[in-house]
């Protein structure tokens, strides 16, 4: 696998060493089990820090709302990442790896092509439903020792005290109060946490739709991601096991009605008209899910004694594929921090962490954000410039090979975790 790393192996020893001074002293409080807030709660554990995860839905991969039929696109750094703190070892036999990504637009010249062979790597990414991602977050928690798991319970109120914070948990035997030195909010988009902590956010709605679902085309997509982009949005094309694939199609909220109520064949003839036929015919149309898309981002990463990561910092628009790569980088971070520090909730540490965050979240979001605005601009005076930089990624080594890092997720000053040598 890839992450067998000198840096990363140092890591996950130091991690995990029985004898560390700061065992059982750092008191965290993770508000939120979904996909961020897990790994949290396993990469604390691993390092031996008592950290309590509450959680609203029962611990189950059916209850969780994240943990559902979406397809994630997971970088390289990534499954670095969960590889290190124990996760990876539960899912990899599910995933299945990128090898290529194709990027082209409907009606205009030029693609843009990255390999993993010749980015000297075996796989850019892999593909994981976050069902089974879930799954194997779930059997991982299993094993944590140190770790207080409440769910399904949900944080109800918070007070600040001298260093720290209680909180409020309802659970099915009534209130209970925990004390906690440092309050992670990792309770996705609409964060309790963030708004108890009085942090405004900026929003953007994007006016789409998604709908994922699985198809199999004609033609074997030889372990190729695409994303197409188009005047009414963009569809990506992920590759799956048993040839399948999965589909993510962008359409005008004020169509998706239309859309959903459409029947399979009308439904796959969209898919194929907006897709082309580079697959051949796509067949066996799985169950369609929709996604109301919106950006919204935090406009401060911590407060007094509080951090927030993962959606509940930033939600950013699917199209990358990006949330829950950079919600990791963000946990990953966080658990090395506290991991080194004897105060967990230290102002010294949180602004580490949020200078430490800074340069890959907002240029992963404006990544984002930037993808989806070109990509989808009515523009007729666009298509040249849009066709010629998709051209400069396809035949500029330098320029690939910065973008193939970047979406493989070695961005900013990532955490150690996730490292390994790149050629
Ligand atoms: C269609 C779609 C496709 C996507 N594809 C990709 C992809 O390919 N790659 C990628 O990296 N990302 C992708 N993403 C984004 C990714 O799914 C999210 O970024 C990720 O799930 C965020 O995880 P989270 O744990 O921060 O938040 P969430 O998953 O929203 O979890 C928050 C959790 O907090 C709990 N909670 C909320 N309030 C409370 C409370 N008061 N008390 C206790 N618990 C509480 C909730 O029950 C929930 O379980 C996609 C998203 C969508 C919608």
């Amino acid at each position: 696998m890839c992450c067998n790393t000198g840096r990363v192996s140092a890591y996950y020893r130091y991690m995990t060493a029985p004898d560390s001074p700061e065992v059982n002293r750092h008191d965290v409080l993770i508000i939120g089990g979904g996909l961020v807030g897990a790994s949290l709660a396993i990469a604390l554990d691993a390092a031996g820090i008592a950290a309590t995860l509450v959680e609203t839905a029962a611990p189950r991969a059916d209850a969780q709302p994240s943990y559902d039929e979406r397809n994630l696109a997971l970088a390289r750094a990534t499954v670095n990442g969960l590889a290190a703190i124990g996760v990876w070892r539960h899912a990899a036999a599910r995933a299945t790896p990128i090898r290529h990504i194709h990027v082209s637009r409907s009606g205009e010249f030029g693609s843009a092509r990255i390999d993993a062979d010749k980015q000297g790597v075996d796989a850019l990414g892999w593909t994981l439903p976050a069902r089974e991602l879930g799954a194997a977050l779930l059997r991982r928690l299993d094993e944590c020792t140190r770790l207080t798991r409440l769910a399904p319970a949900t944080l109800a109120a918070l007070q600040p005290m001298a260093g720290g914070w209680r909180a409020q948990i309802k659970t099915a035997d009534g209130m209970r109060e925990i004390d906690t030195e440092l309050l992670v909010g990792a309770d996705g988009t609409e964060s309790f946490v963030r708004t108890q902590l009085g942090i405004d956010v900026e929003r953007h709605d994007y006016g789409q739709t998604l709908f994922v679902c699985t198809v199999t085309p004609e033609r074997d997509h030889q372990q190729r991601a695409y994303e197409r982009f188009a005047d009414d949005g963009p569809i990506a094309l992920l590759p799956l096991a048993e040839r399948r694939c999965g589909l993510v199609l962008t359409v005008a909220a004020d169509e998706a009605d239309a859309v959903a109520t459409m029947d399979d064949a009308a439904f796959i003839e969209l898919a194929q008209q907006r897709f082309g036929w580079r697959l051949g015919r796509l067949t066996r149309l799985g169950k369609r899910h929709p996604y109301a898309i919106h950006r919204v981002a935090a406009q401060q990463l911590t407060g007094p004694r509080a951090v927030l990561v993962g959606n509940a910092a930033q939600t950013v628009h699917p199209i990358g594929a990006q949330g829950f790569n950079l919600g990791l980088r963000d946990a990953l971070t966080l658990a090395e921090l506290v991991a080194a520090a004897t105060d967990p909730g230290a102002p010294e540490l949180l602004a580490r962490y949020a200078a430490r965050r800074a340069s890959d979240r907002e240029g992963t979001m404006a990544m984002s954000h930037g993808l989806v605005r070109l990509a989808c601009l009515r523009q007729p005076l666009l298509a040249p410039l849009r066709s010629l930089a998709l051209l400069a990624c396809d035949r500029v080594p330098p320029l690939q090979r910065a973008l193939a890092r970047r979406g493989m997720g070695f961005r900013g000053e990532p955490p150690l975790a996730v490292l390994e040598r790149l050629p």
